[in-house]
């Protein structure tokens, strides 16, 4: 009889003792490994909820140093920033102004507490009155404004201006979202001759056209007013472009990288994972895939706790290093997950 063969071999003797069974856990997701989202809006009046994303909310400037030290005081360490803008134009001007949203946020947050790691999405659509992700251009060929398009050579300049102006604002991650060939390399050249060598770049290097941004465009008020992303945003059937994608911002200099969605994506985040161990991964739990189990939580129909954790577990199984969650707050204030 073989030992590594039923009946000598019994894999359920390891399952008998929670203590054992915890001994074992391969994968963890500690509150450390989670980043909060969090929107910035205006000045005035109170935090206004976000209707498709529960606990969330559009926060205004004067209340973001007591938001951001009560999220550190809960254990959290980290938060990405998106601001919406009181004046919307064609180029997103206010995105790279240095009395911008985004720029007087992260001064505030900088000022009420120096245990929060900030990270910046830099993107245009947030900031555009037309929503796209950056310049708009004719194509080729092209009048009508339906055949408009984002223009990626145009977009890297001001992708440039507005991570600089981030980093002068003291943000400690520029994080560009876009998908512009060639934005990680601009913005690594804009960043170094403005004196931040030292700002680390978090490129979403694989962002899919996805349904499941729906409730965070709502909350970031940057829905495009015509057309889609999907000239610059990748095809949710291709998981070896994602890898070519990949490639080209680990060419660029990206220090670390993202996958976004993430739940729907665990094979492109594992793939990436394989492909480049040595460089950290995040991987972004949309606003869809948050409100799909609030919504079902909310019917009674899953275990809100339990089903979150696996869930994030699984994006860390998967090989993602760290996750921005919706979650994290929660599970913070809750005590889901260890430190
Ligand atoms: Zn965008």
């Amino acid at each position: 009889m073989t030992t590594t063969a039923y009946p000598a071999l019994r894999l359920r003797r390891l399952r008998q003792h929670p203590v054992l069974r915890d001994l074992i856990r391969e994968t963890e997701v500690n509150l450390k490994d989670l980043i909060l989202p969090l929107f910035i809006k205006g000045n005035q009046g109170q935090k206004q909820p976000i209707a498709s994303m529960p606990g969330h909310f559009q926060i205004p400037l004067h209340l973001l140093p007591a938001e951001a030290e009560e999220i550190a005081s809960l254990g959290l360490s980290s938060v990405i920033l998106f601001g919406i803008p009181a004046h919307k134009d064609h180029l997103g001007s206010d995105s790279y102004s240095d009395t911008g949203i985004i720029q007087q946020a992260i001064r505030s947050i900088r000022a009420a507490t120096s245990n929060l790691l900030i990270i910046s999405d830099v993107c245009f659509c947030e900031y555009t009155d037309h929503g796209h992700c950056g310049v708009m251009s004719s194509r080729p060929g092209h009048r009508d404004a339906s055949q408009m398009d984002v223009d990626n050579d145009k977009t890297l300049d001001l992708l440039v201006k507005q991570a600089v102006s981030h980093a002068r604002a003291g943000s400690d991650v520029i994080a560009p979202s876009g998908m512009m060939d060639g934005m990680v390399q601009a913005i690594r050249k804009g960043l170094d001759a403005a004196g931040f060598n030292h700002i680390p770049i978090l490129s979403y290097a694989v962002k899919y056209n996805s349904s499941l941004y729906g409730p965070f465009r709502a909350a970031a008020e940057g829905s495009p007013c015509f057309g889609d992303r999907s000239t610059h945003q990748l095809d949710c059937a291709n998981a070896q472009e994602a890898l070519r994608e990949v490639h080209l911002d680990v060419e660029e200099g990206a220090d670390m990288l993202m996958v976004k969605p993430a739940h729907a994506y665990l094979d492109v985040i594992y793939r990436v994972k394989q492909a480049y161990p040595h460089i950290p991964l995040g991987a972004y739990h949309t606003s869809g895939e948050f409100c799909m189990l609030k919504a079902a939580a909310e019917k009674g129909w899953v275990d809100e706790k339990k089903a979150a954790i696996e869930i994030l577990r699984g994006i860390r199984r998967a090989g993602a290093d760290f996750i921005i969650s919706y979650y994290a707050k929660e599970a913070a204030q809750n005590h889901w997950l260890p430190a």
